[in-house]
């Protein structure tokens, strides 16, 4: 422990990545740790498990991490699980599914290495029918105000708008250009793009994400003496006296000591829930923004020639990752999408139809096993009346302390927003 440091517990509770990531932070600096987490496993919305219907491990949606992430490079490095996750080259593949089945148009983005954006000058690297000046428009993102959406900084609504900037809208802050935050996506772009090759190729995890970010974790926490405490439902916070005074469990009350100190890496909207008593006037940004996934198992992997990513346009689908013989397909901002026990029945044909053309798999083509994953709460509101509500880490409670992916962080709703408001807990934890 370091010198002058308090000698009390952490209670963290949320044992998300936001909620390993303070762990982790605050087990390297020697504090005694116990995380205490409502469901039977960690990981949160970032999770990998075995799905029966498709007999194969597959994780809760697609997630896509870039090399410039650093904070989740760094956890990657400090859990001992940086070999878990594959570099990829920075070579983005897209499908556009027009209107004739016979013509879908496909083209790939190839970042060049160095800093200099050299892909945007040369017409077989960069995207169909755009031109340099067109590239340039983004720095408008990087002045527009916190009030302002994607749609109301850039202009021009030609190729570069259908075949970049919503797509890479859609992929980064679900949530349509029309009501995502410019700022949030100049975040994004100021950390990977603007950078460079070396700092946006996508990191993959083969073996499924619990298995790089989260069970390495786990182990790293439990070899060093931290505690994990699963199927404990935090339902309050007791404040008094500017101090938090006791978590009241849905299995029995935590009393805190006076060195204690406590860390919540919850959701928006179950914060509010367990600081409505401690904390009454607090106002975290909503956190009901689908996210749905379908998952398709086939008879045999799809061509090694297809992108292990690829981006699909004119179509529900958003985004398909191949990972062996299962194909899932993301589509995000779905909050119109309705997907319910009916909808579904009709959604996954469809999906289908848009997969096996994206793939290049012959007509007729059908696949094993089917799954549909619909994630209600998988972002909070990144519109830019949702981020002015982000919370700061520090609360009235002078020893309660927030992370979590929608804390002010100035990223997005990601895994390295989540891993980074968990550094950045760990480090007030004084
Ligand atoms: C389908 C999907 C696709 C995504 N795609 C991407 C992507 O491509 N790239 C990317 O970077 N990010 C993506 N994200 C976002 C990313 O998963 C999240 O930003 C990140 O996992 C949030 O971590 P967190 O720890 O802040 O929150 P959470 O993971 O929500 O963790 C909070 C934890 O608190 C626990 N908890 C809740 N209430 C209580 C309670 N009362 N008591 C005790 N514990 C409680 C929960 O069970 C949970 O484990 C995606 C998310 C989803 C759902």
């Amino acid at each position: 422990m370091a010198e002058g440091m308090a000698e009390g517990t952490v209670h963290i509770v949320g044992a998300g990545l936001a909620g390993l990531s303070t762990a982790v932070r605050l087990v390297e600096r020697g504090r005694r740790v116990v995380l205490h987490e409502a469901n039977r496993f960690a990981g949160g919305r970032c999770r990998t498990f075995h799905d029966p219907r498709l007999e194969r491990e597959i994780d809760n949606g697609n997630h896509l991490i870039l090399s410039g992430n650093r904070s989740s490079r760094a956890y990657l490095a400090a859990i001992g699980a940086s070999g878990r996750m594959v570099e990829q080259p920075a070579r983005f593949a897209f499908v556009d599914l027009g209107a004739d089945p016979a013509n879908d148009r496909r083209w790939t983005v190839a970042m060049n290495r160095g800093a200099l954006p050299w892909w945007i000058a040369a017409p077989g690297r960069r995207i169909p029918d755009t031109g340099i000046t067109d590239y340039l428009a983004g720095v408008r993102l990087a002045i527009a105000g916190p009030g302002k959406t994607v749609a109301e900084a850039l202009p021009g609504r030609g190729p570069l708008w259908t075949r970049f900037w919503v797509p890479l809208t859609l992929a980064a802050i679900n949530t349509t250009p029309e009501r995502a935050s410019a700022q949030l996506l100049w975040a994004v772009l100021r950390e990977t793009f603007a950078r460079g090759e070396r700092y946006c190729r996508p990191l993959l995890a083969p073996g499924g994400l619990g298995h790089a970010l989260v069970e390495p974790a786990v182990a790293w926490l439990g070899a060093r003496g931290a505690e994990l405490r699963l199927g404990r439902v935090l339902r309050a916070v007791e404040g008094q006296g500017g101090h938090a005074v006791t978590l009241r469990f849905a299995d029995g009350d935590e009393v805190l000591g006076p060195d204690d100190r406590v860390v919540l890496a919850l959701p928006p909207s179950r914060l509010r829930a367990v600081l409505r008593q401690a904390l009454p006037g607090i106002d975290p940004p909503d956190d009901a923004c689908t996210i749905v996934n379908v998952f398709f198992r086939l008879a045999e992997p799809p061509p090694e020639s297809v992108a292990p990513i690829l981006g699909v346009l004119s179509s529900t689908a958003h985004w398909i990752f191949r990972r062996g013989d299962v194909v899932s397909v993301t589509v995000s901002a779905a909050d119109a999408l309705g997907v319910d026990g009916h909808t579904s029945e009709k959604l996954i044909p469809a999906i289908w139809e848009e997969t096996r053309r994206a793939l290049g798999l012959a007509a007729g083509t059908s696949y094993l096993a089917a799954r549909i994953n619909k994630e209600r709460r998988a972002t909070f509101d990144q519109s830019p009346a949702g981020v002015a509500k982000r919370l700061q880490p520090r609360t009235a409670l002078t020893n309660l302390f927030l992370a979590g992916d929608a804390t002010d962080t100035g990223l997005p709703a990601t895994i390295e927003g989540a891993i980074r408001s968990g550094e950045r807990a760990a480090a007030l934890v004084e």
